[in-house]
């Protein structure tokens, strides 16, 4: 990549690390979502360890902190939602066992064998689903639970331009007893997978990113490169409008053994 390549890209991430930052989460989801998955985990304590992983400005950790004891490290790649989530975390008094650190979800900063839950919400694809369960099942003790949410395809067969759009996005997007079969492979029992109801697509995601978006084009008004970035997640929403019925996100959680 040219110097001057690099430096598109990265004014590229920093365009999109703002607009993301203007929404309360940068994936679909829902707190009634994080609880529901929430409740297949059992046995954590006040020494329990929980790493969320690409946790974003931490939308769904702060869930999490409400309802499960123990210290939670959240990790994203972007300083900015880090900052972000380190404010959120003191705003609901949570700073003492909830810490936000910048780093790659590729490159841990644990020891092995030390957390009792990974948690990954709309996060795991920028690592692939079945590297990730493989790589993050080091850092779990025995017995630790693993939860993450994956695009899944819901249908053996979908129309082409949906099947030519996530072939171009992320090509590890599978059928839900495919992903099963992953967890079991990499050394995980399978202990409940669940479709997000469409709300975490619509209510928690879309919706609110209607008037973000018009706040981030007033703001970058002549921007080709803002401009053609939110042409593509207005792109993207209407994709999910028509296809939704073909694919979405499904709740995996493991149990190392
Ligand atoms: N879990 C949050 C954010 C999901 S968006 C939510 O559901 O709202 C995916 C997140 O992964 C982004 O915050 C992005 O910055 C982060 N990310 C991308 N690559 C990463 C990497 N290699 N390591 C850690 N975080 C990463």
């Amino acid at each position: 990549m040219s110097k001057e390549n690099k430096s598109i890209h990265e004014f590229d991430f920093k365009l999109i690390c703002e607009y993301f930052s203007y929404l309360e989460r940068q994936g679909p989801g829902s707190p009634e979502a994080t609880l529901k998955a929430l409740s297949f985990i059992e046995g954590l304590t006040d020494e329990s360890k929980t790493a969320d992983l690409g946790c974003g400005t931490g939308g769904q950790t702060m869930v999490l902190a409400e309802h499960i004891p123990g210290k939670i490290t959240g990790i994203d790649l972007f300083p900015e939602f880090i900052d972000l989530f380190n404010a959120n975390a003191k705003k609901k008094n949570f700073q003492d066992r909830v810490k936000g650190v910048v780093g790659s979800m590729e490159e841990l900063p644990f020891q092995k064998e030390t957390l009792d839950l990974i948690w990954a919400e709309g996060a795991i694809y920028n690592m692939g689903f079945e590297r990730g369960l493989n790589e993050w099942r080091e850092f779990l003790k025995t017995g630790g639970y693993l939860a993450v949410s994956e695009a899944s395809w819901f249908t053996t067969k979908r129309p082409s331009e949906i099947e030519t759009f996530w072939k171009d996005s992320y090509a590890e997007i599978d059928n839900i007893s495919n992903k099963l079969a992953q967890m079991e492979k990499s050394g995980y029992i399978p202990v409940a997978a669940f479709i997000l109801p469409e709300n975490c697509w619509t209510e928690h995601f879309y919706v609110p990113q209607v008037k973000a978006r018009e706040d981030f084009l007033k703001k970058h008004a002549g921007n080709k490169t803002a401009e053609d970035f939110i042409a593509n997640e207005k792109h993207e929403a209407q994709l999910y409008e028509k296809y939704k019925d073909y694919y979405g996100y499904v709740f995996y959680i493991g149990k190392k053994f």
